[in-house]
């Protein structure tokens, strides 16, 4: 929960848990779009709070955005 995020640690756990790729060279906060190249070689922007708490991990074709209410 406290751990600090830098854009290494980041690409580290990309890495590591996803098959999607980190394009983005700077992390400003979570709330910050990040680039990031999908599997399928879409690339396209997400938080990374969302990326990482949502496991919106995947372009949009990839994984759709659920409907949340
Ligand atoms: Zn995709």
């Amino acid at each position: 929960m406290s751990k600090k995020w830098t854009i290494h640690s980041i690409r580290e756990y990309v890495e590591k848990n996803t098959d999607t790729k980190l394009l983005s060279t700077e992390f400003q906060g979570f709330s910050q779009k990040l680039d990031f190249e999908c599997a399928c070689g879409n690339t396209f922007q997400k938080p990374w709070k969302k990326f990482k708490e949502n496991k919106q991990q995947k372009c949009e074709v990839c994984q759709p955005p659920k409907e949340s209410r």
